[in-house]
């Protein structure tokens, strides 16, 4: 796509009619978790948007971030948006490699400054000079300052980037750190998950894209559309966690009957994301619909609070109070992000309908 093609100009270029540009609209507006009534307002802004330079940096991580953004088996909504961005710069992805590679990176710098985004994964390690973690023979701490110095903004993909995630996990043999250590002065969403769902990583993207602003974040600087609720609040298994209905084994006759994970280790009240509500796989299923506790991978330090098949300490009627607590603590860690309400900000958030570009033609 030229970069001087308007989104709109770009998909009717696709062979995507009117009425598929607006299905197109309404599920970037789900994807953003947003009322109907604003698909007026998504299908206008889009309509003129104009893709923004994306650098994305990937740092010490597995990739599995990147694995679950391009996984899909077909051309979907998160590729549509993809294909929105210009994704300029991405190792695991581009064509080039070394000098040329660099190259673009610096230019991208040069010619859009205050414009293009920075999307990185995985943390940064810091200790004995950064050495664990060198790119083009720079240490990734050199090449996100530089990097990050003019971007309009950054968004940390995964639990690393969000939070260090598994490369920080004890003893931190790296000096692993998060974005927000680094990177002060620019706008930093976090994205966490361990992969982070594709859908929430996409609708970020579709926000920025349609609006030019970064959504609204909660006190982990995670964007409340997405990360407002808990895994709990929206589980299907919910009401019998709510009639003391638990599954004590895998194979006893409350999994059979699939019965609440809370005795074999769910840490979803106390984990916000929306695996429950967007799901996974094109909106197929999550991890508790296929038998197995949350890990609660979308939180901060998520590896060293391990126990991941012990139950939360706390009596299960006393969770919620017990999540409260935590997320009390977690705001006092958080202070500088901007503290705002934790609890959910939109009811709209409901499941996701996945598009195709093949549905928008129809
Ligand atoms: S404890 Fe886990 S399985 Fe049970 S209702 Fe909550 S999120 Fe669902
Ligand atoms: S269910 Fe929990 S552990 Fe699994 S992907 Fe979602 S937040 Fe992460």
């Amino acid at each position: 796509m030229p970069k001087d093609l308007t989104l709109g100009e770009h998909l009717r270029r696709q062979g995507i009619s009117r009425r598929g540009f607006l299905k197109f609209c309404a599920a970037t507006a789900s994807m953003m978790a947003m009322p109907p009534g604003m698909i007026p307002v998504v299908a206008a802004a889009l309509e003129k948007a104009r893709r923004p330079s994306v650098v994305y940096l990937s740092f010490q991580e597995c990739t599995g971030c990147l694995e679950s953004l391009t996984r899909s088996h077909s051309p979907s909504v998160e590729g549509l948006i993809f294909d929105a961005i210009s994704l300029d710069y991405q190792h695991t992805l581009q064509a080039c490699a070394g000098h040329f590679a660099e190259h673009i990176r610096e230019e991208i710098i040069k010619q859009h400054p205050g414009e293009y985004l920075v999307l990185v994964d995985g943390s940064i390690p810091l200790k004995d000079g950064g050495q664990y973690s060198t790119i083009a023979g720079m240490t990734n701490l050199a090449i996100l300052e530089e990097t990050a110095a003019h971007a309009a903004a950054v968004i940390s993909i995964g639990t690393c980037a969000s939070f260090g995630g598994i490369p920080k996990a004890h003893p931190n043999p790296t000096g692993a750190v998060p974005v927000t250590d680094i990177v002060k002065n620019k706008p930093v969403i976090n994205v966490p998950g361990c992969p982070p769902i594709p859908t929430v990583i996409t609708g970020v993207l579709a926000h920025y894209l349609t609006f030019g602003t970064i959504p609204e974040l909660d006190d982990f600087g995670r964007p409340l559309a997405f990360y407002g609720d808990t895994i709990h609040d929206r589980c299907y298994r919910r009401p019998f966690y709510d009639q003391g209905k638990f599954a004590k084994t895998f194979d006893d006759e409350g999994a059979r009957k699939g019965w609440c994970l809370f005795e074999l280790g769910c840490k979803g009240p106390t984990t916000y994301n929306a695996c429950a509500t967007t799901k996974w796989n094109q909106g197929t299923s999550f991890p508790i619909e296929s038998g197995h506790p949350c890990l609660g991978c979308s939180e901060p330090d998520f590896w060293d609070a391990g126990s991941f098949y012990e139950a939360l300490s706390a009596p299960a009627a006393d969770v919620s109070k017990w999540a409260g607590a935590a997320i009390a603590a977690g705001a006092v860690a958080g202070a500088g992000i901007g503290l705002k309400s934790m609890r959910k900000r939109k009811e709209a958030a409901q499941a996701h309908d996945p598009v195709t570009v093949d549905d928008l033609k129809t």
